[in-house]
């Protein structure tokens, strides 16, 4: 019997909880063979080439696209533990597309190049006929998947990404279901699996590609910040919020900007009334 996409999260439950007989093993061989090809591909280090791709031209914040377009190989270096930290998830993210399929469900379609306004993407794959896009998630960003993302808590643009790679795929024949597209979200930490539906939005994107690309590649005008400072508690310290903290731009986005480290981690000080008693660090 052919699967939905409706029953994709039980059924993954369901396979992991009992296990499964018979096992497939050209599933497997397919699995190891993905995962070999990814983890080399992760460890290399080359220069960054800072153009516009659809993974990243929906982010909330125009500065930072800028500034990646014009000096792709500067900001913050990653550290060892963020590399990790994105392997990991990438490894997960194969783990439960590989899933879906010894659960019976259709996979197809994965990384294929899709292009819009000129900007290339990939998407993950298509599963059951329905655009999906995989992440891992800490808790916390499982929670915002597991209630329906909301623009307001869209820290990273995914909704544009989404809804860019659903518009792009719109005479896509593998695509059957062109009226939504979906997020599977694993939660990295206690093992959680949600879909996320969102509509089709028929929107101008080609005129949201074309007015981004121009804003980006502006170099004597560098674009406003998306964000602003939020009070660090009643101190009359300001720090900057989530998006900028996590933002590889924030030491050249923000003149006198100071790190503190605080025992629930890193926090970044635009405004110091007073100083914290914590050991202050630099980039
Ligand atoms: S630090 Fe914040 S405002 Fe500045 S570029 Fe990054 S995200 Fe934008």
């Amino acid at each position: 019997m052919t699967k939905t996409i409706d029953t994709l999260v039980p059924d993954l439950q369901a396979l992991l909880a009992n296990g499964i007989e018979g096992l497939d093993q050209s599933l497997v061989d397919e699995f190891g063979k993905r995962v070999s090809e990814m983890a080399s591909s992760r460890l290399k280090r080359e220069p960054r080439d800072g153009r516009l791709r659809m993974s990243n031209i929906g982010r909330p914040c125009v500065r930072q696209l800028w500034y990646d377009y014009h000096d792709p190989n500067g900001g913050e270096k990653l550290s060892g533990d963020t590399y990790l930290k994105f392997l990991y998830g990438d490894l997960i993210e194969e783990l439960v597309l590989f899933l879906a399929e010894v659960a019976g469900h259709s996979v197809v379609g994965g990384q294929d190049e899709l292009v819009l306004a000129g900007i290339k993407g990939h998407r993950d794959c298509i599963i059951d006929g329905v655009l999906i896009d995989v992440k891992s998630a800490s808790t916390y960003s499982f929670n915002k998947f597991k209630d329906g993302l909301r623009a307001e808590g869209d820290t990273f643009g995914y909704l544009t990404q989404l809804q860019s790679y659903l518009h792009a795929s719109q005479s896509d024949p593998l695509v059957t279901d062109k009226s939504r597209g979906a997020f599977l979200v694993i939660d990295k930490t206690l093992g959680h699996i949600c879909l996320d539906f969102h509509e089709y939005r028929n929107y101008d994107w080609e005129g949201f590609y074309e007015r981004r690309k121009a804003i980006v590649s502006d170099a004597r005008v560098t674009p406003p910040r998306a964000f602003s400072p939020v009070p660090d508690g009643k101190s009359g310290n300001e720090k900057l919020p989530t998006a900028c903290s996590y933002c590889s731009r924030k030491w050249d986005c923000w003149p006198n900007l100071r790190g503190f480290a605080y025992s629930t981690g890193p926090t970044y000080l635009t405004t110091v009334m007073r100083e914290p008693n914590v050991p202050e660090f630099k980039p």
